[in-house]
């Protein structure tokens, strides 16, 4: 039986992976800190003869006893409001922590794939964003710690590849949604949908005419899955390029709640990227990946699970404003 190795595993993406190894019959160990990941999302699996888990800091020196086949380095802060929040976990995370995951995975000899993000371009001057383009970041912006922890973590995984030999593959994730995902943790889709749920108003930031492009789980997890048995090592996005404002995205969400919601307009936060969406050529050809699920569906899903929370974690709050972390 082969194995892998998730971080981030209580995380949204680290727990459908979990689930999507699991189901094509691999012995996972599962590895989180639980700094931003929540224990629910693996809860189901906790019982399970092929699943361990070990509570750990990945920037602390890691090992896992016997084989080891694969790694998958899913462990960082991933929302603008977690990672302002916690900036030098996140730059660690993504330094230090690939570090540690490349070093062990040397050891093992087993193949490697991190996550990296839509966010190593910036606000991107090039349109939509093809993996050759080298991105517009600014290091010393609140986006900064994330960007150029990830940025960084490319370019251990690449030396790595060259010096050692290593077996790597690096994703580039475009927004994704879906169940799982933390109803507080600032992101856009939910935000607008706890909102719903809660009867509050819309927080659309700036005029709302940046642009995003959501991917549902089910897709993202299939592209990753290819990728990482795919041979190629040279960055591939991942997302679904079917672009929306987030104005008409939040107009979307009103009616879809039968028009009973509002739109408000806050500050636009800094750095916020203006376009964005994934140019997938790449992932077609090499992987013969495209996303299925649209809009409609993913968020309908996103949504049903988000009512089954309880009262308490719809009104938790984690986090106030940006202004209270852009000082
Ligand atoms: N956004 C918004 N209202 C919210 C949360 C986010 O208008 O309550 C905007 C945010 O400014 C950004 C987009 O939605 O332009 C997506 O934000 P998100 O935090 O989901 O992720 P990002 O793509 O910026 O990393």
């Amino acid at each position: 039986m082969e194995s892998v190795l998730i971080t981030g595993a209580a995380g949204f993406l680290g727990s459908h992976l979990i689930d999507k190894f699991l189901a094509e019959g691999f012995e996972v160990f599962g590895m989180d800190n639980f700094i931003t990941g929540n224990p629910n999302n693996i809860a189901h699996v906790a019982s399970h003869p092929h699943f361990s888990f070990i509570e750990q800091d990945v920037t602390k020196y890691i090992n896992i006893e016997g084989n080891l086949d694969y790694i998958l380095h899913f462990a960082s802060p991933a929302s603008p409001i977690d990672y302002l929040k916690i900036p030098i976990q996140t730059l660690k995370v993504g330094s230090l922590g690939i570090h540690n995951v490349l070093g062990l995975a040397k050891a093992k000899k087993a193949r490697v794939l991190i996550a990296s993000t839509s966010e190593v371009y910036g606000d991107p001057l090039v349109h939509p964003q093809t993996e050759d383009y080298f991105g517009n970041v600014n290091p010393i912006g609140p986006r900064g710690v994330y960007d150029e922890a990830k940025r960084f973590q490319e370019a251990m995984t690449m030396a790595y590849h060259h010096v050692h030999g290593l077996e790597t593959r690096i994703v580039r994730i475009f927004n994704t949604y879906g169940p799982r995902m933390r109803l507080n943790d600032g992101r856009v889709i939910p935000a607008f949908l706890g909102q719903v749920l809660r009867g509050e108003d819309l927080t659309v930031f700036g005029d709302g005419q940046q642009t995003r492009s959501f991917c549902y789980i089910d897709d993202q997890i299939d592209g990753i899955f290819k990728l990482l048995f795919s041979d190629y090592a040279l960055p591939v996005n991942i997302g679904n390029p079917n672009e929306i404002s987030i104005l008409d995205f939040a107009k979307e969400i009103v009616k879809m709640n039968g028009n009973k919601s509002k739109i408000i307009f806050k500050d636009l936060p800094v750095n916020d990227p203006m376009q964005r969406c994934p140019d997938i050529s790449k992932a077609k050809e090499l992987l013969g990946w495209t996303p299925k699920i649209g809009r409609e569906e993913g968020i309908r899903k996103t949504f049903e699970y988000f009512k089954t929370l309880s009262k308490e974690e719809l009104y938790k709050t984690e986090h106030k404003d940006f202004s209270d972390y852009i000082k």
